[in-house]
């Protein structure tokens, strides 16, 4: 096309100069022939005048010398007229026939001249002579016109080539731009794509979204946020290229289903958002749920043979009335899909009014947030945790609890989601972390007992740089011992990054704090990543004890984690236990702590600071009884005595009488009081 182009181009330039010549030429020419009929008209003319003058007796030898003059230019094509001598018969014979006469009528002038009477003949001559000059003279004007008409047809020519040249270059021009356009497009088409899939990225999408649903149909539209439930796992355990073929298969086939005026795109890593046209929302559905059984599909017939369910939020545009605004129908199809994105059963949500008001809640809990801090309102529950082999409370959780001016307890799975969604979730842990540690100190004060206590930390706050230093700062300013502070990370940040939580963890066990993996096997679980984290717990979710099919599966895993992690010398801790079987089964597994309803829930401060009293008071009464045993194996007549006083219904623990009293028994102190 290139080419194409400046062969045209020269073309064009080439026939430009050419018609200009040729114009230049042609009016050269033009005034040249006019010159000859002029000068041919001129003989004609003067030759009439002349015999005129000479018959008048008024001889003129300078128009004779003139008119041979012209004459001799005409027939030699040489003098100071400029006269040419055209290459034409007609026009040839004619001149010659003419200059032959005119020398005859010069010797008729002579003649005349000399004797009155050849007047006569002259004035015949002359006539003959004016009927051949005239002749002349349309010989002239005919060989003119020739030529001149010939020019004419030549510049014509000339100037139709120049036309379709010019035409020819305006198309080509015009085929090149828009191969230059296809291109350019080409190239921003490309620039807006994911390059995995092909599907349009966030920022086309919504350009595009906002054109279609600003056409006046806007009703009639609707976004589906999809999401793969746990895609990471695909990535983790089958790799990264198949993850990404299922993804590309995935936008092949929402891409394949789109009909007019439908558009997608590839959100994020496993996240897909369509914006479909409907009738009603029973058929909206069913193609949505088309669409994600192809995928599940195509996922079974693969060589893994294995399938991950499609969550989905639908936001119909009807459903938002008066909110047209992209951004918002996106949240909101985002935020139903957000509602069924770990459900069991519900795969499918649409956006509603309901969602809608948990919206607003979710914007109401984050507005009252720090007033709900700066008032006090989050309070802290404790749940033991019970060592399984004397039975006793071992150590406690600490769990946030957000208690209403108005009394009402709104339970931490509400409020720490949308704290973490909105980076606010770092100073609630600062908070209770803060509380945890003036409980111990004020408990340590009053000497009074006290067990290690675990908080929270969110996945936020471990990526912010001087995370350890501040909470080492918090365990130092309240003057807290090692081992009463216990960190629990969730197993998932253990996982994203499992080479800084080392590090973090490291750190944090320096500072004197012990550290806990929470909800282990909640998501995908990595015991791998336990022999490179240096962890004193792990807490085994409680997934793993929620009656269900797989419960003996859940067993086996159970009995396997335990007796692993056992050997990494790593405390285990079953969350959510709740009957006795489970503690017996856990017991025989050799888990070491149990949190769980069967023996605890989380309770407030006081109600847990009056149970590990009654702990301890149970520690030392069991100590006592330990004591006592001891003693009647040294004494045995004291175990009579024992037994006696139990036959008579008296109290082992009431007072001993002072007689017999075995020495042996008595701790050394003791011994001399006895005396
Ligand atoms: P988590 O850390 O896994 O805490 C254990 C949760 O399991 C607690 O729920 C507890 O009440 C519950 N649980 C314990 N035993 C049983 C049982 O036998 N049956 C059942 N059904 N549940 C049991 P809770 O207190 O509602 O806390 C929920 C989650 O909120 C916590 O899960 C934790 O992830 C988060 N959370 C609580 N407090 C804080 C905090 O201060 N900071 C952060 N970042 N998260 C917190
Ligand atoms: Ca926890
Ligand atoms: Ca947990």
């Amino acid at each position: 096309m290139q080419n194409m182009l400046k062969f045209g181009l020269k073309t064009l330039f080439l026939l430009v100069v050419l018609l200009g010549v040729g114009a230049i030429y042609s009016i050269d020419q033009s005034q040249t022939y006019g010159r000859l009929i002029n000068y041919v008209g001129i003989v004609r003319g003067a030759t009439q005048r002349l015999v005129k003058l000479e018959l008048a007796q008024e001889p003129r030898d300078d128009l004779i010398a003139y008119l041979d003059g012209i004459q001799n230019e005409l027939r030699t094509g040489e003098g100071p007229y400029g006269l040419i001598r055209p290459d034409d018969l007609e026009y040839s014979n004619n001149l010659s026939q003419l200059q032959r006469h005119w020398g005859t009528l010069k010797e008729n002038i002579l003649a005349a001249r000399q004797d009155k009477t050849a007047s006569a003949a002259l004035l015949r001559a002359s006539e003959d002579y004016f009927d051949l000059a005239n002749k002349t003279v349309f010989a002239a004007e005919s060989f003119a016109h020739k030529e001149t008409s010939m020019l004419l047809r030549l510049i014509v020519l000339m100037a139709v080539f120049l036309l379709l040249t010019w035409l020819f270059i305006l198309w080509a021009y015009g085929k090149k731009m828009l191969l230059l356009e296809n291109l350019n497009k080409n190239l921003n088409d490309m620039a807006d794509r994911d390059p995995l899939t092909g599907a349009y990225n966030l920022e086309r999408f919504k350009r595009e979204a906002r054109k279609l649903i600003g056409t006046g149909e806007s009703t009639r539209y609707a976004v589906a946020y999809a999401d793969f439930a746990d895609f990471k796992y695909i990535n983790d355990v089958f790799g990264y290229e198949y993850g990404s073929t299922v993804l590309r298969e995935y936008a092949r086939i929402i891409g394949k289903e789109l009909k007019e005026n439908e558009i997608f795109s590839r959100v994020s890593a496993d996240n897909f958002i369509i914006l479909r046209r409907y009738e009603d929302k029973e058929e909206l559905l069913a193609r949505q749920q088309a669409v994600d059984a192809d995928i599940t599909d195509f996922m079974h017939k693969s060589r893994y043979k294995q399938t991950l369910p499609v969550c989905c939020g639908i936001c119909c545009l009807e459903d938002a009335p008066g909110d047209l605004v992209i951004d918002n129908i996106l949240d909101r199809a985002n935020f139903a899909r957000k509602t069924v994105k770990n459900g069991a059963h519900a795969r499918y949500a649409f956006y509603d009014e309901s969602i809608r008001d948990n919206l607003l809640e979710e914007k109401g809990l984050v507005s009252q947030m720090q007033e709900a801090l700066n008032g006090g309102e989050f309070i802290i529950y404790y749940q033991p945790k019970v060592d399984l082999r004397t039975g006793a409370i071992a150590c406690a959780e600490a769990l946030v609890r957000w208690k209403k001016p108005d009394g009402r307890i709104i339970p931490p799975d509400r409020f720490i989601p949308v704290f973490e969604k909105n980076h606010l979730i770092a100073a609630l842990d600062q908070y209770v972390f803060e509380n945890v540690c003036r409980s111990l100190r004020r408990r340590l004060d009053e000497e009074r007992p006290v067990l290690p206590v675990s908080v929270n930390i969110s996945r936020l706050q471990f990526y912010e740089a001087d995370f350890v230093a501040a909470y080492a700062a918090v365990k130092n300013r309240y003057r807290i011992p090692n081992g009463l502070l216990d960190l629990e990370f969730t197993e998932s940040i253990a996982c994203d990054n499992s080479e800084l939580m080392t590090e973090i963890v490291k750190k944090l066990k320096q500072e004197g704090f012990s550290c806990s993996i929470d909800d282990f096997g909640k998501g995908y679980s990595s015991l791998s990543l336990l022999k490179s984290l240096p962890i004193d717990t792990l807490k085994i979710d409680r997934l793993f004890f929620i009656d269900g099919e797989n419960k003996e599966k859940d067993a086996i895993l159970v009995e396997s984690i335990i007796g692993l992690v056992r050997k990494l010398h790593i405390q285990t801790v079953a969350e959510g236990v709740e009957s006795p079987d489970q503690v017996a089964f856990l017991k025989s597994v050799h888990c070491d702590l149990v949190q769980g309803y069967i023996f605890f829930k989380p309770m407030p401060e006081q109600e847990y600071e009056a149970a590990v009293e009654r702990e301890r008071e149970r520690e030392r009464e069991r100590e006592r009884e330990r004591e006592r045993e001891r003693e009647t194996r040294r004494c045995p007549n004291l175990n009579r005595v024992a037994a006696a006083r139990k036959a008579n219904g008296i109290s082992p623990l009431s007072k001993m009488p002072r007689r017999p009293v075995c020495r042996a028994a008595l701790p050394p102190a003791a011994r001399h009081d006895a005396d």
